[in-house]
């Protein structure tokens, strides 16, 4: 196992961190539903990307297809 060779301050370890925050979210509206969503990802609210569905709603899914 390594072993470090000097100890690192309270100071020096605090300056490497301060550079480590995570930025703000960067959300785009939706153009089918105008809600907030992730930049590259499929709305979570209507299922659209690129102006088309690709994911059903959970309203639209008829579950007793193949019942009959
Ligand atoms: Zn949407």
């Amino acid at each position: 196992m390594a072993v470090q060779q000097n100890k690192v301050t309270r100071s020096r370890r605090n300056k490497r961190r301060a550079h480590d925050a995570l930025g703000p979210a960067n959300p785009n509206e939706c153009t089918n539903c105008g809600e907030l969503k992730r930049p590259h990802h499929v709305c979570p609210s209507c299922g659209h990307y690129d102006d088309r569905e690709v994911v059903a709603g959970a309203d639209e899914v008829d579950l007793d297809d193949d019942a009959a």
